[in-house]
């Protein structure tokens, strides 16, 4: 009788924050339908894969014995987080892999890591296994950390002072300039600088795959691949690719309903993700110049924040003319007629769906890699414009909406959105650029 043969295993070690493990598991879906077996090793701060493990069947979780608690993520803020992370975590991720390893033989065809969760590439080095960085955010992003590594903290703060530094274009990057490199609203430089050496350090690694397309960010991937020296697999967008897993999170459906009733383009969709926050000022002022547009709005309000504590008078405005969720079918409401342009925070995979529905943005940029996403919407790709954080009035809202939705301007940038979005479906569909790449990964982890 035929042996069967044992699934070759793949062990992924995702950040447990929804921005990071989306994409993580959609590549896991992908490699599990070539055939893999998928681990995913979490910390103790995961609510969100835990309540979301029932959509991976198939799947195997495990939690590290030692990790970091969420609360510590509120104490310490994201930067040191990361690092107190990765330090707490590493002998856990050993421990577990040496008893995976003696329990099983050795299954293990490569340890796929967020490039956040370089602890793993330690135990990686250690046992001697194949490990492979995965990066959720944008090829820019990889690169102007690479940059930030080489950098001296104090010199840099000096050399800044000077406003022609500022605006000093990267060596070989055009147009990244120095005032863009993702730093802003971090927290101690010492410790992003750190953080920038840790995550831009390879270690083992013998390849990256990363969660763009090389129709958007052709030379920063360029730069990697030189600069780097190992493969680089850019399979995304990966919601296009490997189709997303159905949410348990709650999403109001209803307001599919809602924009059934509204015009063609004439909705402004508004949601800053699942981290950041708007001060009660600013929904409150986002509330009066979403009113005085005249433009029908659906607006993400996570949780209670914000909006119960606005004036009746104003409460009742916002009902009359737009709609309100907790949580929205994100990418079904980008690509709903009605919806016009998308005000966002722009964390990567807001735009990555934004852009694949061709949908306009007006860009509200939190910190540092969000600031850096932005300018390529603006600059790069000319598909929406920024509001500063200090600009957040009621007139800048109401101008911004109007700009984008009603002007000749916004229609020259979504004009410009539909071709970026023809160019990413070419990308996914058979024979296209990130298909071909997610074929090659495949093979290339078949060969480990
Ligand atoms: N999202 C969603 N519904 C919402 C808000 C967010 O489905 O109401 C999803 C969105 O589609 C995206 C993710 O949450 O895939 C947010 O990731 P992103 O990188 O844009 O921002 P982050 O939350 O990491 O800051």
């Amino acid at each position: 009788m035929e042996k069967r043969e044992a699934k070759r295993r793949i062990v992924l070690v995702p950040i447990p924050a929804q921005g990071h493990v989306t994409p993580m598991m959609q590549l896991g879906k992908a490699l599990y339908s070539e055939g893999f077996s998928i681990t995913v090793v979490e910390g103790h701060f995961n609510q969100v894969s835990s309540s979301s493990h029932q959509c991976f069947p198939g799947f195997h979780f495990v939690t590290l014995k030692e990790s970091l608690p969420e609360s510590e993520f509120e104490r310490l803020g994201g930067i040191e987080f990361m690092i107190m992370l990765n330090k707490t975590s590493e002998a856990s991720f050993k421990d577990y892999i040496a008893q995976l390893l003696l329990q099983q033989g050795n299954d293990i065809s490569c340890i796929i890591y967020d490039e956040y969760m370089y602890f793993s590439g330690a135990a990686a080095k250690e046992f001697n296994l194949p490990s492979v960085i995965f990066s959720t955010q944008c090829a820019t992003n990889y690169v102007s950390r690479c940059v930030l590594s080489k950098l001296n903290v104090d010199k840099f703060l000096v050399d800044m002072e000077d406003p022609g530094m500022q605006e000093k274009v990267v060596e070989n990057l055009y147009p990244l300039r120095y005032k863009d490199l993702p730093i802003s609203g971090m927290g101690p430089l010492e410790h992003v600088f750190e953080l920038c050496r840790e995550v831009a350090n390879k270690r083992t690694a013998s390849a990256v795959i990363i969660n763009t397309v090389s129709c958007l960010e052709s030379s920063s991937l360029s730069w990697m691949e030189q600069k780097l020296g190992i493969p680089i697999y850019d399979i995304g967008p990966l919601h296009m690719t490997a189709p997303p897993p159905s949410s348990v999170l709650e999403e109001n459906t209803r307001c599919i309903e809602w924009l059934n009733k509204q015009k063609p383009r004439s909705v402004i969709y508004i949601s800053v993700g699942t981290v950041a926050q708007m001060e009660t000022k600013e929904v409150l002022e986002m509330a009066w110049g979403l009113c005085n547009s005249n433009q029908p709005f659906l607006w993400v309000i996570p949780g209670n924040n914000g909006i119960e504590s606005l004036p009746d008078e104003v409460n009742k405005m916002v009902s009359e003319r737009g709609y309100i969720v907790k949580r929205a079918p994100q990418i079904e409401v980008l690509g709903h007629p009605a919806v016009g342009g998308f005000w966002s925070h722009c964390g990567w995979n807001s735009v990555l769906e934004s852009i694949a529905e061709g949908v306009p943005m007006i860009c509200r940029p939190f910190h540092g890699e969000q600031k850096l996403n932005a300018m390529c919407i603006e600059r790069v790709w000319r598909i929406g414009f920024q509001v500063e954080g200090s600009k957040v009035d009621r007139r800048e809202v109401e101008r911004a909406v109007k700009k984008l939705i009603i002007d000749e301007e916004g229609i020259r940038k979504q004009e410009r959105a539909l071709v970026l979005k023809d160019k990413l479906k070419a990308s996914v569909k058979s024979g296209g650029v990130s298909y071909n790449a997610l074929d090659e990964l495949v093979k290339y982890l078949k060969t480990m």
